[in-house]
């Protein structure tokens, strides 16, 4: 996971072992949920995500390939979701929770300053966390 904590609410990260709902989402979600993804390294550096944990290969179909992940905060929450959310919802039928929905509806997109502000109580926390674990693998840094 790029994030961890009681704010983070993961999105989006679906397994053929696992039962997901199923269901129609609004053309205006949709839309603005591929504006998150085309400026997920936006959203990653606003939101101090570090490293990512590699390739992500779709369970479902193996025809679609991720790495990235975005975020949408909702007040002191932050919902995270790989790029691949869009694939699973077009191809798979997923419909995400409404509370995802709404987030991402209301948020503003990574490539605006509004965006920086909103996050940057979350860059602090990344940033805090991500150093901690430096400090525990390089001791005296
Ligand atoms: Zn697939």
């Amino acid at each position: 996971m790029v994030a961890v904590g009681d704010h983070v609410r993961a999105i989006g990260w679906l397994h053929p072992d696992h039962p997901y709902t199923k269901g129609e989402v609004s053309a205006e979600f949709l839309s603005r949920l591929k504006e998150f993804v085309a400026h997920c390294s936006q959203s990653a550096n606003a939101l101090y995500f570090g490293a990512f944990g590699g390739f992500h290969t779709c369970e479902f179909c193996d025809k679609a390939l991720g790495i990235a992940n975005f975020g949408a905060p909702s007040d002191d929450l932050l919902f995270v979701a790989p790029e691949m959310v869009v694939h699973y919802i077009q191809q798979h039928g997923y419909c995400p929770p409404a509370e995802f929905v709404a987030a991402v509806l209301k948020s503003p997109l990574p490539n605006t300053e509004e965006y920086q502000l909103t996050t940057e109580p979350f860059w602090h926390m990344h940033k805090k966390r991500i150093e901690r674990l430096l400090r525990r693998v390089e001791p005296g840094r």
